[in-house]
């Protein structure tokens, strides 16, 4: 709560300077936009808000975010179910979907190792990833891990983990910057990193 700012809109501020890169500031600024903002469209934002918790779900599959559990990525029929692409997060996976170059399934860990962070491999889709290759249909993993340390470390993990089924296991070629988000990544160098995929 904030001295002199009526509840409904300190409470406002409050929730939106929890989100990421929003501070107090940013947060008063959008409060006050929405209250200036027609009534439908500011109905609308809320409706959104609702739908995305209770009408997303994370595939039991490969654990991206979909409506539909499995998620189309996992049951369409004109992907090439042999091969598994390995990332970090959703908005890395919709990274490799816009190169176009890429027609296999995905595998989303949530997160990359960081010891700095607290997030260790058990932290991640990791182990279900195993059981993912146990089941047999899967020939190659490319791990499409970000090109940071975090990134890195996840890679070598899941190797130490997938070493045992024998699967093909391949990395994205270093086209990518170092340190570089493959999130951000244009989808031409993105296009080359898969072409040029080396094994583990
Ligand atoms: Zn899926």
């Amino acid at each position: 709560m904030i001295d002199g700012i009526p509840g409904p809109i300190s409470r406002l501020v409050d929730e939106l300077a929890k989100l990421p890169t929003i501070g107090p500031k940013t947060a008063g600024r959008l409060a006050f936009y929405l209250l200036k903002t027609p009534r439908r469209q500011v109905d609308q934002l809320a409706e959104a808000l609702k739908a995305l918790r209770s009408e997303i779900v994370e595939c039991s599959v490969c654990f991206n975010f979909s409506d539909s559990n499995p998620c189309h990525f996992c049951t369409d029929s004109q992907r090439d179910g042999s091969t598994v692409c390995v990332v970090e997060d959703p908005l890395d996976l919709l990274a490799v979907e816009r190169s176009a170059g890429y027609r296999g399934r995905y595998h989303v860990l949530h997160g990359a190792i960081s010891p700095l962070e607290g997030i260790g491999p058990d932290d991640l889709k990791i182990d279900d990833l195993l059981e993912r290759v146990r089941g047999g249909e899967v020939k190659e993993v490319i791990v499409a891990t970000n090109a940071t340390f975090e990134g890195d470390a996840t890679a070598l993990e899941i190797g130490r983990t997938l070493e045992e089924t024998g699967v093909r296991l391949t990395r994205l070629a270093r086209g990518l910057a170092t340190g570089g988000d493959i999130e951000y990544a244009d989808p031409t160098t993105l296009n080359q990193a898969l072409d040029g995929r080396r094994e583990f």
